[in-house]
């Protein structure tokens, strides 16, 4: 994604810190308290703009949402339409999630969200993949058992490359889709990447990959 610079954007997510949390890790293991309530925990990582987060949230009331996103850029933009729909089950993390192990403990989340993460078609890129086994491993120990992972892309190379990676780590994968928008799923929330592809004609792929720990 280009990041177009908003020199406004630090100031607008620190004076919003009941929903951007400015220290996750000081939560870790209690997230509960923030919300102030006790429901299932669902993550989105690469949370871009929060059309999905927050349409989940809608959608949800019944979990609460965290989304994970490292541009200050563009995670405003997902505290706008927080704002703006006045959610109160979605807080925002402006961190990189390969630190995933340092704001969730183990056991913590129910469901994470994977949504048109960058592909790194070079394989000398590969460890940077979200679903690449370093990152599976942080997956598999904040999900609880039978967590899932919930993975969407317009890429086939990243789709092939998920489902194997998923499978040789031990995860278990269900209802895989090849083509999302044309399948018997009813309960799709649509991201900003996944409208932009789609009406451009491209196949949306997803899966879901649960953790048996
Ligand atoms: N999920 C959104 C969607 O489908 O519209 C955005 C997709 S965009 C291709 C990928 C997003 O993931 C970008 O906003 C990028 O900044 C974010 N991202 C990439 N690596 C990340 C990381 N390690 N931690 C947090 N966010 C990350």
């Amino acid at each position: 994604m280009r990041v177009r610079h908003k020199p406004w954007a630090k100031s607008l997510l620190r004076q919003h810190s009941e929903i951007v949390i400015a220290s996750p890790k000081f939560y870790s293991g209690e997230w509960y308290e923030v919300f102030g309530r006790e429901a299932p925990l669902h993550v989105e990582i690469g949370t871009g703009k929060g059309q999905f987060i927050v349409g989940m949230a809608k959608k949800h009331p019944e979990f609460d949402f965290i989304g994970i996103e490292l541009h200050e850029s563009i995670i405003v933009s997902a505290l706008q339409k927080c704002l703006e729909a006045n959610v109160s089950n979605v807080r925002l993390i402006n961190a990189d999630a390969r630190r995933l192990t340092e704001y969730f403990a183990e056991d913590e989340v129910d469901e994470i969200y994977l949504n048109f993460c960058d592909p790194w078609p070079k394989h000398r890129h590969e460890k940077r993949r979200l679903t690449y086994s370093t990152f599976l491993a942080q997956y598999e120990y904040v999900l609880k058992n039978q967590g899932v992972v919930n993975f969407k892309t317009d890429n086939q190379g990243l789709f092939e490359y998920s489902l194997e990676s998923f499978s040789n780590y031990g995860f278990t994968l269900r209802n895989i889709s090849l083509d999302l928008h044309h399948s018997d799923f009813k309960e799709n929330v649509m991201t900003e990447y996944e409208e932009k592809f789609s009406s451009k004609g491209q196949r949306i792929y997803r899966c879901e990959a649960v953790c048996n720990d």
